[in-house]
């Protein structure tokens, strides 16, 4: 028995999919006008420990991932400039172009973090009728107001409005700073937003309503419906999702069918930097790259995100993802001694499941690993591992090959020990060794720090 925590109930319920043996996932995937950063694959890493669980249980999830590369406002709302327009515009490039390039490195993101990808990828470009049928049928069903701008969704005419947030509808008139200009409600937002002036931006369509684009939010709701039904299983995202995002996706799915859109809403904590959340202007916000220029591994950033419940922020931090490193590698240390003996170890193997099953308890599933390597008297250590890496995704049985070849790690302590005599002139002969074998030599406060040259 699988149990989740949903948030449309706040509690943790028992899973059962609508049909037997069969999960429909969908994911809310990344908007792809530049890197995403290691926060956002936290996210992703959360729904892949989710999809790892449902199949270690004998589910097949059918997952759905949108690729937003239209209508995301940079004010996350309805106004400001469309992020893909605006990148396209700075890069000189076409929006595909933007997309397609950012959408790439996220794949490959995926690979390096053992992230399975989705069984279909959609972009929203590509559902514009989609988009434009499910307005149509709103709009049918009286939901909908024209403005000077756009299409909109009058969030009072559904009843439900707000229920995934608890969203009071009165206290939102009362204290909002929302922009109202021509809505009715502050919690109204655009379905369809109209071209300022016909041609000049790259991404437009013709609709029943006129020439323009949608809104952020009705990709997810067509989308999702299109390719798993008007109902079904499983909805993630981030947890900045839940009152805006995904509020909307439920009142216009809702509206449009008359059902019930989801059963089971999770949403994942925030990846933080010093306890806020990661972004540019309070740093932190690095790329998987980026982590990779300075040395470290990607699975160390997916140890760092199991050590944490997904509910739970995670503060990032070099050190912190120092620490997980050193624990990877030397779980995998203790692991690559290991002999293959006998069956996996039931006692083990059946805390691990409990965790994992208990709303994706990892951190206490790995406490389980963890015990079970130390313990001297557990057998069947090999297969039971085995087990437990198809959920915690972190190649345990896969040999490193050491990255630093031995000779460099010879020649850098001899370097050392004519620094200390201040040789400089022998300290520089081997640094050009060094770099001739392709290595690069940095001198930190906490001594040489190696890296592959062009890596
Ligand atoms: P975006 O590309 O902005 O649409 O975001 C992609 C996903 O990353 C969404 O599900 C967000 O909720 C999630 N997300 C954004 N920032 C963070 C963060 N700091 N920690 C965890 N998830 C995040
Ligand atoms: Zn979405």
């Amino acid at each position: 028995m699988i149990k989740l925590y949903n948030t449309l109930s706040r509690e943790k319920e028992e899973f059962k999919p609508l049909e037997d043996k069969k999960v429909g996932l969908y994911s809310c995937g990344p908007t792809v006008y530049w890197y995403q950063h290691i926060g956002n694959l936290r996210s992703y890493i959360f729904s892949d420990i989710l999809k790892k669980t449902l199949s270690y249980n004998g589910l097949k999830a059918k997952h759905v991932m949108n690729i937003t590369d239209v209508g995301h406002l940079t004010s996350d709302s309805d106004e400001g400039e469309d992020k893909i327009e605006k990148a396209a515009k700075k890069e000189g490039k076409t929006a595909k172009e933007i997309s397609d390039y950012y959408w790439d490195i996220f794949r490959k993101d995926f690979k390096k973090l053992n992230i399975a990808e989705p069984n279909i990828w959609c972009k929203a470009t590509e559902h514009i009728k989609e988009q434009i049928n499910l307005i149509k049928r709103l709009e049918e069903k009286g939901f909908t107001y024209r403005t000077n701008d756009g299409i909109y969704y009058d969030t009072s005419k559904f009843k439900d409005y707000g229920k995934l947030a608890g969203l009071k509808k009165e206290g939102l008139k009362a204290g909002s700073r929302v922009e109202m200009k021509e809505k009715k409600n502050p919690t109204d937002f655009a379905l369809w937003k109209f071209s300022e002036k016909p041609g000049i931006r790259q991404q437009e369509w013709q609709s029943p309503w006129g020439i323009g684009f949608p809104g952020w939010h009705i990709e997810c709701s067509a989308m999702s419906m299109k390719y798993l039904g008007e109902s079904f299983d499983i909805h993630t995202g981030g947890e900045d999702h839940i009152s805006v995002h995904h509020t909307n996706e439920i009142a216009q799915s809702e509206a449009a069918t008359g059902k019930k859109f989801v059963n089971f809403w999770l949403h994942g904590a925030f990846l933080t930097f010093k306890g806020e959340k990661v972004s540019k202007s309070k740093g932190g916000l690095y790329t998987l790259s980026e982590l990779e220029e300075i040395g470290f591994s990607p699975l160390s950033f997916r140890y760092l995100c199991l050590m944490a419940h997904y509910k739970t922020p995670l503060d990032f931090s070099l050190d912190n993802l120092k620490n997980a490193e050193n624990s990877l590698k030397r779980m995998k240390n203790i692991i690559e001694g290991l002999k293959d003996d006998k069956k996996a170890n039931k006692e083990y193997l059946g805390k691990f499941e409990d965790a994992i099953n208990d709303d994706l308890d990892i951190p206490k599933a790995l406490a389980v690993l963890w015990n079970l390597v130390r313990d001297k008297k557990a057998t069947g250590k090999v297969k039971t591992i085995e087990e437990m890496d198809k959920i915690f995704g972190l190649n345990l049985f896969k040999k490193e090959k050491s990255a630093i070849p031995d000779e460099v790690n010879k020649l850098v302590k001899e370097r050392e020990s004519a620094r200390k005599k201040q040789d400089w002139k022998k300290s520089d002969e081997i640094r050009k060794k060094i770099e001739d074998i392709g290595f690069l030599i940095k001198d930190t406060e906490k001594g040489p720090e190696i890296k592959p040259i062009n890596k």
